[in-house]
């Protein structure tokens, strides 16, 4: 532990000084106002002793002035010395940021019983610290973890809601088209009837990494929308670029080729559904899922395995 002792008195200082290693605490010595502050912001101390009346700048303005500078959090704890004893000068002290005083002449015995109350204080502050740091990384964690799907590690159905939202907001007020991909798996059911469902879910991982994989800027979200649906949020993306992708995340399931032998292609394949739209404050969200969807339904209808892309106001849709 070390203590700032801010004192101009040279006997002060000594004794002070002296009395502060006898109970093993490291003096730092200033003899004015302003190279208290130096040293105050260089060596962080962990308690100061300050006296009120200093050759060059006041005691207690050197108080205010530590105060000012702590960020949140952050407190020393500081002492005054003083030889003034009326209640108003103790009150402009605590004022100025002072947390205690001590009367000259210094009396040993109320300065090491002080400075161990002090440092009590101090200690009790570190332990508050440390739990605030704990309880925010353990709040970030959850932060994290309530935004997750726990079977995939995509991005979870609430999640996707709250950055659909405000990506669509931010595209009504930028003006540039925001797209998303609708995917199911084919003949899921099938799948889990004949592979188990522990291995449907093992499925379901595998094709939630390729929808990871065509993830190209920090903006885009994959997302777990429903039991073996998934949602692709692709901002700022035209739907040309869109059904480029769409075509991409269909590759990288067909590269997967996980065996499925009540699918006519012999293997797992998904349906894709596309759509793009320029948001504006009559449109909301929701329109672009239903879009996706209906385009969804048609890639199913025209035979699976591919995407469709829902063109027009009306909503209609065509298959790639
Ligand atoms: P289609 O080609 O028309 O999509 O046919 P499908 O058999 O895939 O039909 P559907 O999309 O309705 O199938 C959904 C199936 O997905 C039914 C359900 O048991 C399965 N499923 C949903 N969530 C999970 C999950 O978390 N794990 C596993 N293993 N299966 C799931
Ligand atoms: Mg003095
Ligand atoms: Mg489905
Ligand atoms: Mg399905």
């Amino acid at each position: 532990m070390r203590a700032l002792v801010i004192e101009d008195s040279r006997t002060s200082q000594a004794m002070i000084s002296h009395l502060l290693r006898e109970i093993g605490i490291e003096p730092l010595q200033a003899e004015t106002g302003a190279r208290g502050l130096v040293l105050y912001h260089e060596r962080r101390p962990d308690l100061i002793l300050l006296d009120v009346e200093l050759p060059d700048i006041d005691g207690m303005e050197v108080a205010r002035r530590i105060r000012s500078s702590e960020g949140p959090g952050e407190w020393t704890p500081i002492v005054f010395l003083t030889g003034r004893t009326s209640d108003s000068d103790l009150e402009a002290g605590i004022a100025a940021g002072g947390d205690d005083y001590l009367i000259k002449p210094i009396n040993p015995v109320v300065l090491t019983a002080k400075v161990r109350a002090m440092q009590r204080i101090a200690q009790m502050r570190d332990k508050l610290l440390e739990t605030t740091h704990q309880l925010d990384q353990v709040n970030r964690e959850l932060m994290r973890l309530s935004a997750m799907d726990g079977l995939t590690g995509l991005a979870n159905r609430r999640h996707f809601d709250t950055v659909l939202k405000s990506e669509w907001e931010r595209g009504s007020h930028r003006r540039h088209p925001v797209s998303l991909l609708m995917c199911d798996v084919d003949f899921f059911k099938p799948y889990n009837d004949s592979y188990g469902h522990l291995q449907g879910d093992e499925c379901l991982r595998r094709i939630s990494s390729a929808l990871q994989f065509a993830i190209r800027r920090p903006c885009e979200l994959a997302a777990r929308y429903g039991g073996e649906e998934f949602a692709l949020l692709l901002p700022e993306t035209t739907a040309q670029q869109a059904l480029e992708i769409a075509e991409t995340v269909r590759a990288n399931v067909e590269r997967l080729a996980i065996p499925h032998a009540q699918s006519p292609k012999g293997m797992v394949s998904i349906s894709l559904g596309v759509a793009t739209r320029v948001p504006n404050g009559q449109l909301p969200p929701e329109r672009l899922i239903g879009l996706a969807d209906k385009a969804l339904y048609i890639a199913k209808k025209s035979g699976r395995d591919r995407a469709a892309q829902a063109v027009g106001g009306a909503g209609e849709a065509v298959a790639s």
